[in-house]
């Protein structure tokens, strides 16, 4: 893996996704300070530059991206058991993010394209929150978590951490998919048997029981009418 430092961009997956035509190999690009980091739906990810990691990895899978669905699940897991060996334990929520305590700690955004010659480019955006400065907690209000006990640790180490931990993930996610990493995630469940709700823009489409998730990454919710379950897709969990 090909690893470049920026000191400043707007976001690493949008750098990545603009040159995942040209590239050969996989790239890690790391941004000291990312100033327009995306969520997912046109969200933002807020970072600070003493604060956050924020880095993208392009990795390319055989295969359409349908094959993908899973991959934020196995990423969050691969994270899990990175901080976890650090010193951090995490779990985490469905479909995307590490939480620390019940706050977020980490994000993940997957975004594909399809690569020249067949197979699927995946550009794997992690934002990790190391101290939240003032201003940050201010904007996002309760609900972010930071992990100072990872900011004292060299910048670099961490990365290539973080990086050794997420190659063997997707290699793994390549042979066998996200079945390899159910167990695993579901290990890590936040809001295992909560009450929670399933929004989609502000409107409530499901409530119940989460379950955990199926070995294809669906979530499963036991609702009054029975167990249902849930694609990624753009819907939010929230917890009761
Ligand atoms: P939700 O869980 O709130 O439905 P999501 O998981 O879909 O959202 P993402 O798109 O993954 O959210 O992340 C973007 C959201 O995360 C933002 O809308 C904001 O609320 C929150 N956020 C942005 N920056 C940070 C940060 N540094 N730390 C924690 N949370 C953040």
């Amino acid at each position: 893996v090909a690893i470049e430092v920026v000191a400043e961009t707007g976001s690493t997956n949008a750098d990545l996704l603009a040159r995942a035509a040209q590239l050969t190999e996989p790239l890690l690009l790391v941004a000291e300070n990312q100033t327009a980091g995306r969520g997912r739906a046109g969200r933002s990810w807020l970072s600070s530059s003493e604060g956050s990691l924020t880095f993208s990895l392009a990795w390319k899978f055989d295969g359409g991206p349908q094959a993908l669905s899973g991959l934020p699940l196995a990423v969050g897991v691969a994270l899990g058991d990175v901080l976890g060996q650090l010193g951090v334990q995490v779990q985490l929520k469905w479909p995307n993010d590490v939480l620390k305590d019940g706050d977020k700690l980490a994000g993940i955004l997957i975004e594909t394209q399809a690569a020249q010659g067949g197979g699927t480019w995946a550009i794997i955006g992690i934002g990790l929150n190391l101290i939240m400065p003032d201003e940050m907690e201010a904007r996002l209000g309760r609900g972010a978590a930071g992990a100072p006990w990872l900011a004292r640790m060299e910048r670099d180490v961490l990365v290539a951490a973080l990086l050794d931990g997420l190659a063997e993930a997707l290699r793994l996610f390549a042979r066998h998919g996200f079945g390899a990493f159910c167990a695993r995630w579901n290990l890590r469940h936040a809001w295992q048997g909560e009450t929670v709700t399933i929004i989609d823009n502000g409107t409530v489409l499901h409530e119940g029981l989460a379950a955990g998730v199926d070995d294809t990454g669906r979530l499963l919710l036991d609702t009054l009418d029975g167990r249902i379950a849930l694609l990624a897709g753009d819907v939010s969990l929230r917890v009761k």
